[in-house]
C-alpha cells in the first residue's frame, strides 16, 4: 500500500531532523510542519499520531518550537542569560499547546495528552514516586561520593567509570541478534559514530532502514544511551501496526525504549557491565522522575517556576541556577514526553520479574519480546505495565 500523505511528510521531516541534528546541517523543517499540520486534519484526524501532529504541528506552534529549537533570535553567552529569555516563550507555548488541546474539545493540554495517551494523573505520580523511591536514595549517595553538580550534570555523566577501551557498537548489535534472535537488526540498522555528535539519535528513514546516532563507547552513560536507541530501533523495525504506517505515539516509543532498555540490560550485558549501568540508572531515573514531577506541577504553577524547579530538583541535589528550568528541551520541544521516559523505570522493573518468574531468557526471550512488547507496540496500555 502506497504511504498516505501524512507518512510521506513525517519521513521527510525525520530525515530534516537526522540532517539538523546528525548532521550539523541548517534545514527548513517548518515548510514540512505545515504540510503535516494540513494533512492530518484532512486525513485521519482521530489517528492518535495525526492528532497530536494538530497541535505540535499547528503554525504557531511550531514556530515556536522552532524557535527555541534553533535559539534563533536569543540571546548567546552563559546558560543564565538564554535561560532567562527564554522563559516568556516557554510560557507562550505552554498557552498555545492549550489553545490547541481547547479546540480539540480538551480542558487543557495535560488533559489532552491524558486522554491520549489512557492514563490518569494520579498513576503517573504514583510511578515516579515508586521510581524514586528505588532510587533516589542510591542516586543521593553516588552524588556525594563523586562529586556530581547540577551545572555539569551531563559531563559528569560522560566521565563517569570510564571503560578500559570503548565497546564495539556492532558486537553489541550482534549479542541482540545472537542472543536473542533479533535478526531483524542484521540488514536493517545503520550506526553512525561521531565523538563529537549528538550522546544518541534514532530515525526509521522510509527505505525502511532504521538509522542511529551515537558517541564512542567508553562509559556506562554511552552504553545506556546507545542500548536506548536500539531499543528505539527494534520499535520501528518489529512493530506491526494494522494499517500499514510504523509511526508510534512520543509517548508509547519513549515509554517502551526505556522498558526495553532496561531489559536488554539485564540480558545482553555482561555483570560487570551491568554493576556500572546500573549506577548511571539511579542518577537518571531519579533525575527524570523529579523532571516530570517538575512539569506535571508546572502547568498548575506556571507563575512560579523557578520555586518549583527547586523544590522538586532539590531533593537530588543543590540547584545554583534555578532561572535555567527553561532550558531542558522537554520544556519546550517534547512537552510532557518526560514522564513517559521517567515511568518506564517503573515498568521495566515490573516486567523484568514477569519475565524472571517465568525464566524466559536467550531466544524464547526474544520471542516473547517480538510478539508481546514489538509488534503490538502501537496498541500497548501504558497504564497496564504499572
Ligand atoms: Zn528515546
Amino acid at each position: 500500500m502506497a504511504a498516505t500523505c501524512f507518512a510521506e511528510y513525517l519521513y521527510a521531516y525525520h530525515r530534516l531532523e537526522w540532517r539538523r541534528y546528525v548532521e550539523g546541517e541548517s534545514v527548513d523543517l517548518l515548510a514540512v510542519s505545515r504540510e503535516l499540520h494540513a494533512c492530518a486534519e484532512e486525513e485521519d484526524p482521530e489517528h492518535p499520531v495525526q492528532k497530536r501532529a494538530r497541535i505540535e504541528h499547528h503554525p504557531e506552534v511550531a514556530a515556536l518550537r522552532e524557535k527555541l529549537d534553533t535559539n534563533a533570535g536569543l540571546p548567546q553567552g552563559p546558560p543564565s542569560t538564554r535561560a532567562r529569555a527564554m522563559a516568556p516563550h516557554v510560557k507562550r507555548l505552554m498557552q498555545l499547546r492549550t489553545m490547541r488541546a481547547q479546540t480539540l474539545g480538551y480542558r487543557d493540554y495535560k488533559d489532552f495528552d491524558c486522554e491520549q495517551n489512557r492514563i490518569h494523573e494520579e498513576t503517573i505520580q504514583s510511578a515516579l514516586d515508586t521510581v524514586l523511591k528505588q532510587h533516589l536514595p542510591k542516586a543521593r549517595e553516588l552524588i556525594d561520593r563523586h562529586g556530581f553538580s547540577w551545572a555539569t550534570w551531563f559531563e559528569d555523566l560522560r566521565t563517569f567509570r570510564p571503560f578500559e577501551k570503548p565497546l564495539d557498537p556492532e558486537a553489541i548489535i550482534q549479542r541482540l541478534i545472537e542472543g536473542l534472535g533479533l535478526e531483524a537488526l542484521d540488514s536493517r540498522l545503520v550506526v553512525h559514530i561521531d565523538p563529537q555528535g549528538m550522546a544518541g539519535f534514532a530515525r526509521l528513514f522510509e527505505n525502511g532502514r532504521v538509522h542511529i546516532a551515537t558517541r564512542p563507547l567508553d562509559t556506562p552513560f554511552a552504553l545506556r544511551t546507545f542500548l536506548h536507541e536500539l531499543s528505539h530501533g527494534l520499535l520501528y523495525l518489529y512493530h506491526e501496526p494494522p494499517g500499514h504506517e510504523k509511526f508510534l505515539t512520543p509517548a508509547s516509543d519513549e515509554f517502551l525504549a526505556v522498558v526495553l532498555e532496561n531489559l536488554l540490560i539485564d540480558n545482553v550485558c555482561t555483570q560487570t557491565e551491568q554493576d556500572s549501568l546500573k549506577s548511571v540508572e539511579h542518577l537518571e531515573a531519579s533525575r527524570v522522575a523529579l523532571s516530570a514531577k517538575f512539569e506535571l506541577d508546572l502547568w498548575n504553577n506556571v507563575d512560579t517556576p523557578q520555586q518549583r524547579y527547586q523544590h522538586h530538583y532539590g531533593r537530588l541535589l543543590e540547584v545554583e541556577a534555578p532561572e535555567c528550568w527553561t532550558l531542558d528541551s522537554f520544556r519546550s520541544v517534547d512537552a510532557l514526553l518526560i514522564q513517559y521516559y521517567a515511568i518506564g523505570y517503573a515498568a521495566s522493573a515490573n516486567l523484568l520479574t514477569i519475565v524472571e518468574s517465568e525464566q524466559l531468557e536467550g531466544a524464547a526471550l526474544g520471542e516473547w519480546l517480538k510478539r508481546h512488547l514489538l509488534a503490538r507496540a502501537g496498541e500497548i496500555e501504558i497504564a497496564a505495565f504499572l
